[in-house]
């Protein structure tokens, strides 16, 4: 049986900012499950490893109960057969967002149509947030304070400092 309170929000989490955690209590809002979906990724060649990005995403939810966090490495749309949930979220920042998303969310709905994909947009506060500019910007020794948790900064920093060794 399909289950119509349950939603997946995949994405590389590398590593999850405030940006994303707003989406996911949003989403847990109208949601009786939100699965945190974290891509393994790998052509990306991801700064954290999985296990980090699914740890940081795990500690900065822990305090909403409807969230879960898995990892997963295969198609989305198997990924939600598998789990019988019928909508994946993605969140909007920009109209440069769009057109991929659009894109993605088409192509998953050709292979599965019994899959749909809904859109949170941010909110205005994290419009701009993504974790490629976090990361850059920490690495020249910027303040991400208001952009990440303060866990996910200090293993931001950690992991800055055993890569310049
Ligand atoms: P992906 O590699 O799949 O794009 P991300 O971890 O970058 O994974 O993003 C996961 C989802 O969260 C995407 O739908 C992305 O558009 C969305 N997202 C990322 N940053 C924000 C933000 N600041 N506000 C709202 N949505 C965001």
């Amino acid at each position: 049986m399909m289950n119509k309170n349950k939603i997946i929000y995949p994405g590389t989490f590398d590593p999850i900012t405030y940006g994303h955690s707003n989406i996911i209590s949003r989403a847990a809002n109208l949601f009786d499950e939100v699965v945190v979906a974290v891509a393994e990724s790998s052509k990306k060649q991801p700064f954290f490893s999985l296990e980090q990005r699914i740890n940081l995403a795990q500690e900065v939810t822990k305090n909403i109960p409807q969230v879960s966090v898995i990892k997963f490495d295969c198609m989305l749309v198997d990924l939600a057969h598998q789990l019988n949930a019928k909508i994946i979220l993605r969140g909007l920042r920009a109209v440069s967002d769009f057109e991929y998303e659009v894109q993605l969310s088409g192509m998953n709905h050709q292979i599965a149509p019994d899959i749909e994909t809904i859109f949170i947009s941010a909110s205005q506060e994290h419009a701009f947030v993504s974790s490629s500019l976090v990361r850059e910007m920490a690495s020249i020794g910027g303040d991400v304070s208001q952009f990440i948790d303060p866990k996910v900064q200090i293993a931001l920093k950690q992991e800055l400092l055993k890569k310049k060794c």
